[in-house]
């Protein structure tokens, strides 16, 4: 099989000699185990801190060890009851083709009539249940809330709009590009959208949110959380899902928001969370979420990049502003 391995740490941006792909000889099956087939690796903005030397929520990659990641796969031979030949598992993997597992770590993933897997997996494995946690265990969102959304044409941010449409809120985006944000108002149901890149971020949020934010729902960090904090109204909630602007950053210091004394001037509540913590709670999440999809209420948005020799390359896109919606890479087809 083919399976990629980190073999140089990154001081910012991943390198081309950040991970190096490598052939090597399965295994036989011990009583147990199962052999499973790649379909897709899920390209996380938090991959890229699990090759760095902060101090984390989970183990990083050890330089030396098979890059980790979130997968779908199909199960091609079993010797584990708990996945039969033809089902399909999902989990945290290896960037790998195949891979010999005693199934830690996998979970069973239903097939989903009327959904492709692609789609299933791209909403439901990860971006899906962070907008639903961040907006309601955390956000606790409440209908007619204005809802300010970045990265907002990002997995997260396509999802967590929608779902805050789904619950009657007034939704703002924030993303990078005429196309982007035009699309985001246009096929995805944002409200009003804000092009980061124009202009004066502030003004151009009071522009549409005059009264304030109600939820911040905050994906990016640095000039673009410091202009959602000025904007939130008095006792608003900042939900802390992601810090992307930050994570190539090297061993340098970067100064915090400015603005972070709103929260005690306009008495804000901050939280941050980790989806990892909720996976209990996967099931409930899940259900809602397919059926919105099969309702045709909530769309899934996949940018696919073909090839598992691809992937190093294609992650690098979610730090330069590359992809729309929900990142993968096929490595074998459905
Ligand atoms: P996305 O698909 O959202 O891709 C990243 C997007 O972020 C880019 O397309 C780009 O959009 C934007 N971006 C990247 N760098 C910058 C920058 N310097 N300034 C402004 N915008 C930038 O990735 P994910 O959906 O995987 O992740 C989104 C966020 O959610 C991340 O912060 C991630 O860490 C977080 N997350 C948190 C989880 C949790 O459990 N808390 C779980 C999953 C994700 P644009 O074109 O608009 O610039």
């Amino acid at each position: 099989t083919r399976r990629w391995y980190f073999v140089n740490r990154p001081k910012h941006q991943i390198e081309p000699d950040t991970l190096e792909l490598r052939t090597e000889t399965l295994p036989e099956l011990a009583e147990g185990e199962l052999l499973l087939r790649t379909l897709y690796l899920s390209l996380d903005a938090t991959l890229r801190l699990w090759l760095s030397e902060w101090d984390l929520y989970i183990d990083p990659v050890k330089l030396g060890d098979p890059m980790k990641g979130f997968v779908v796969a199909e199960v091609v031979q079993s010797r584990n009851p708990a996945f039969p030949v033809g089902s399909l598992a999902a989990g945290l993997g290896l960037w790998s083709e195949y891979i010999v597992t005693d199934g830690s770590g996998y979970s069973p993933m239903p097939r989903l009539p009327g959904l492709p897997i692609g789609d299933a997996f791209g909403t439901l494995a990860i971006a899906g249940p962070t907008a639903y946690v961040g907006l309601h265990e955390i956000g606790r969102i409440k209908p007619g809330d204005t809802v300010l959304v970045t990265a907002a044409a990002g997995a997260v941010g396509v999802i967590t709009g929608q779902l805050a449409k789904i619950h009657d809120c007034r939704v703002i985006g924030v993303a990078g590009g005429a196309d982007k944000c035009r699309w985001l108002k246009e096929e995805v149901g944002y409200d009003e959208v804000i092009d980061y890149k124009r202009g004066n971020l502030v003004e151009q949020i009071q522009a549409v949110a005059p009264d304030g934010i109600d939820v911040l729902f905050e994906n990016v960090g640095g000039e673009i959380l410091d202009a959602g904090l000025t904007c939130m109204k008095n006792f608003g909630t900042v939900v802390i899902c992601g810090l992307i602007s930050s994570y190539n950053d090297g061993a340098e210091r970067t100064p915090g928001p400015y603005m972070f004394r709103n929260v005690i001037m306009r008495r804000l509540r901050i939280e941050g969370f980790v989806i990892l913590d909720y996976v209990d709670r996967y099931p409930e999440y899940q259900q809602k979420l397919a059926g919105w999809m099969l309702e045709g209420k909530l769309k899934s948005r996949l940018h696919i990049v073909d090839g598992l020799e691809n992937a190093q390359e294609a992650l690098k896109l979610l730090y330069t502003s590359g992809n729309t919606g929900k990142l993968m890479v096929r490595v074998g087809s459905e």
